[in-house]
């Protein structure tokens, strides 16, 4: 494995700067305007309850990483956090465990295959792969601090409360609905056990992972959530530090190459940020060092990403100058720094 981390030598950071208020303020707004209209992709229906929700509903956020908030359309209605958990649980087990056991753990690289993929372990000998996949974020959720199920649940709820600024709460609703049908993430938490890469009862840490999908965030708190992975893992609103700058590096690296699932590679290529979603329609992007952008709007793509939620981020990574491998010639005036 490469390893980043050379001792004793400090990472240097650069990251840029946020166009001034106003217009990053006005650039939200019509980013949700122009896609207000849009109706393609369909809402999830594999959890009953999830098929139920208003597919009008369209919220979007930004949350700059001095605390300060902007919002457009449905920002304060809460939906289940859903595969978006899986970013904040994945850095609460690096912070105890460290960027390379988890990476050996867990695993950093993408699937090709869908979220719930039972083929992925198989053709991988047992590996889960990645942490936002399932068989990767359930391996996740078995490495979570605490000698039982509920201590563990308290870990996961107060860690990803600390990244929301706020007390989340589980939607009895959504997690009774799933917890009644979510016979396929069963079989893949027993058939990881099979494979010894997870040491605690299986089905147990489902129901685990099972709560911490059913948490209710708003794309308001999804945005501060990122803020708080943008921000070297300092909450800007709260000033609380949840994990340390490095786990945050590394759990954005993870969202770059997987946070869309199979569809990773041309979210990267389209937008140029990190970024995840969920099943009921909710999605998180970051821009290091600058902002985190929430949003949430439950019709999905074939792969179960929010299709508003995509184009809004798109916009919104092209304007505000957010893409991370975007570049702009040197001024010619300027010449190589060493004629000067
Ligand atoms: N709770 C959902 C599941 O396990 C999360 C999946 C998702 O958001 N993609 O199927």
């Amino acid at each position: 494995m490469l390893e980043s981390n050379v001792e004793g030598v400090e990472q240097s950071v650069s990251t840029g700067t946020l166009p001034e208020w106003e217009r990053v303020d006005s650039l939200v707004v019509a980013s949700h305007e122009r896609n207000r209209a849009c109706r393609d992709g369909a809402v999830a229906d594999y959890i009953p309850v999830l098929a139920r929700a208003d597919p009008e509903l369209f919220g979007l956020c930004v949350v700059e990483v001095d605390g300060g908030v902007h919002v457009a359309g449905q920002a304060d209605v809460e939906f289940s956090i859903q595969s978006i958990s899986k970013a904040f649980v994945y850095a609460l087990v690096c912070e105890e465990y460290g960027h390379a056991a988890v990476a050996d753990l867990v695993g950093v690289n993408n699937t090709g295959l869908a979220f719930n993929s039972v083929m992925a372990i198989e053709l991988n000998d047992g590996h889960p792969m990645n942490p936002m996949v399932n068989a990767g974020a359930l391996a996740t959720t078995a490495l979570m601090p605490g000698s039982t199920p509920d201590e563990q649940w308290k870990a996961v709820q107060s860690g990803l409360s600390a990244f929301a600024g706020r007390a989340l709460e589980v939607d009895e609703e959504v997690y009774q609905s799933e917890a009644a049908t979510n016979t396929r993430n069963r079989a893949i938490a027993g058939l990881l056990e099979s494979y010894g890469r997870i040491d605690r009862h299986p089905q147990q840490v489902v129901d685990v992972y099972t709560r911490q999908c059913s948490l209710r965030v708003s794309a308001r708190d999804l945005a501060l959530m990122g803020a708080t992975l943008a921000d070297g893992g300092v909450n800007p609103v709260t000033g609380q530090r949840v994990v340390s700058a490095d786990v945050c590096r590394d759990t954005l690296a993870v969202l770059a190459a997987n946070g869309l699932y199979e569809r990773s590679g041309e979210w990267l290529f389209e937008i140029g940020l990190p970024g995840k979603s969920g099943v009921s329609g909710g999605l998180l992007t970051v821009s290091p060092g600058k902002a985190g952008i929430g949003a949430f709007s439950p019709r999905l793509d074939r792969a179960g990403n929010s299709v508003r939620g995509q184009q809004a981020t798109a916009y919104l990574s092209r304007v505000l100058g957010l893409n991370i491998f975007a570049s702009q010639a040197c001024a010619p005036q300027a010449g190589p720094a060493g004629a000067r």
